[in-house]
């Protein structure tokens, strides 16, 4: 099958879904909905890669917020894996929840291992431990799969259940 026409997006399992044991429990909802992964790997940021990860976040959330969340990012490794599939961007945001868990509806990845509020997180000046990044938007999935992989390290492939998926 020719693949070249689905969309690919980047997935990173935050320090928090590592530490809890509770990436596969992640990895296979997206095995299961039939987005290929073609690729994976563990990676440790340091603060200077988690800043350009979140080039925006300072724009658009202020300083104090960024400094968590590169501290939160950097506190241990992530799991970082690029999905291929159907508009792939819009459907692992969906399944990602909100930003904030309190929000994110049951059956989501945010809403099913987390429920910490936004209000909560200001008033304590605390990190919101959300589990995951995902891409939020085409060109911001192009741009963060070229900061975290190597053309070399991504793997196009035929999956047996393609002819049910697509
Ligand atoms: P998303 O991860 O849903 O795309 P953003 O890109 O807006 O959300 O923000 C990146 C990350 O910054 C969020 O996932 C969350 O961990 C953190 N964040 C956003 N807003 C806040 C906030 N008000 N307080 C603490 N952390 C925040
Ligand atoms: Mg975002």
């Amino acid at each position: 099958m020719d693949r070249t026409h689905l969309q690919r997006t980047l997935v990173l399992l935050k320090p928090d879904a590592v530490q809890r044991g509770v990436c596969g429990e992640i990895i296979h909802r997206f095995e299961r909905v039939g987005l290929n992964i073609v690729g994976l790997k563990m990676a440790w940021a340091d603060k200077a890669f988690a800043e350009k990860h979140y080039f925006d976040v300072k724009e658009r959330h202020g300083q104090k917020i960024l400094d968590n969340l590169t501290e939160y990012l950097i506190m241990g490794p992530v799991i970082a894996i690029v999905l291929e599939g159907v508009d792939s961007v819009a459907i692992v945001r969906k399944m990602a929840g909100t930003t904030f868990p309190f929000d994110s509806a049951p059956g989501t990845i945010r809403g099913d291992f987390a429920h910490i509020s936004k209000d909560y997180a200001n008033k304590h000046e605390r990190n919101v431990a959300n589990l995951i990044h995902a891409s939020a938007k085409p060109e911001e999935a192009e741009y963060e799969i070229n900061l975290w992989f190597e053309k070399k390290e991504l793997h196009s492939y035929e999956r047996l259940d393609d002819k049910h998926t697509f």
